[in-house]
């Protein structure tokens, strides 16, 4: 029906648009207060080695201090817990693989420490170098303001001024936008790729404005995995050595 065309052609608007304002600020939080110091589960090697990237191709950092990316550290496994309250059809699935896309680009480790009922809050990270677990929350417009319009995602992550490493993040879900978009023809993998996306600036990549990459700040439809600069950028991002606490 043409409703049904019309309803899949707006909701790729939407999508196109829905980056445009990601980039702006990350707003994010370290959730458990006082979690600080070496994490009982660091390693003092990295726990696994980025792939070797042949490709090359645009990336921007998030953040660089002294000309180096900020990122998290390679020899600790990065916890994360889900908040699924708007979750779309599928969410295990999709943020599974995207996890498990983001660990085999960077060579960081994801370890998921299941769900939360916490809530996205904007005090989130208020406390210096506290060191909650990464938050990924399905969430709505009505309860996360930078969700409202045509943006579906936003991620960041925090790290104590001046520091090189990232202490914690968060993925907050535009749930009722990707679940609309889910149920279109091919749904599944655009929806999957706005997760990349967002996973990707939670690990230290910003926009380009360069073709065939999955960090431009307009969705592209037939752009649903991590082009050449993604991946050399990524492949940045999980190297190196840990962190020295
Ligand atoms: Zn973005």
């Amino acid at each position: 029906m043409s409703s049904l065309g019309r309803r899949a052609k707006l909701s790729i608007a939407a999508i196109v648009l829905l980056m445009v304002g990601l980039s702006a600020a990350p707003a994010i939080e370290a959730r458990i207060e006082g979690v600080t110091g070496r994490p009982v589960d660091a390693r003092s090697q990295p726990l696994s080695a980025p792939p070797v990237v042949t490709v090359s191709g645009p990336h921007e950092f998030v953040s660089t201090v002294k000309g180096r990316p900020v990122r998290y550290d390679p020899c600790a496994p990065i916890h994360v817990v889900v908040n699924e309250r708007t979750a779309v059809e599928g969410a295990d699935r999709m943020l599974s693989e995207a996890l498990d896309s983001v660990a085999a680009a960077t060579g960081l480790t994801f370890v998921n420490d299941g769900y939360t009922d916490d809530a996205p809050s904007p005090r989130r990270g208020s406390s210096p170098g506290s060191r909650g677990p990464v938050l990924v929350a399905w969430s709505d417009p009505e309860e996360s303001d930078a969700l409202e319009g045509a943006v579906a995602g936003v991620a960041g992550s925090v790290s104590t001024r001046g520091s090189q490493w990232f202490d914690t993040g968060a993925v907050t879900l535009d749930g009722p936008q990707l679940g609309r978009l889910v149920r279109q023809r091919s749904g599944y993998a655009a929806a999957r790729a706005v997760v990349l996306h967002e996973l990707g600036h939670l690990v230290g990549l910003d926009h380009v404005d360069a073709e065939g990459e999955l960090m431009q700040p307009e969705a592209q439809p037939d752009v649903t995995d991590w082009g050449p600069g993604d991946r050399a950028g990524l492949a940045a991002l999980g190297g190196g050595a840990c962190r020295d606490y």
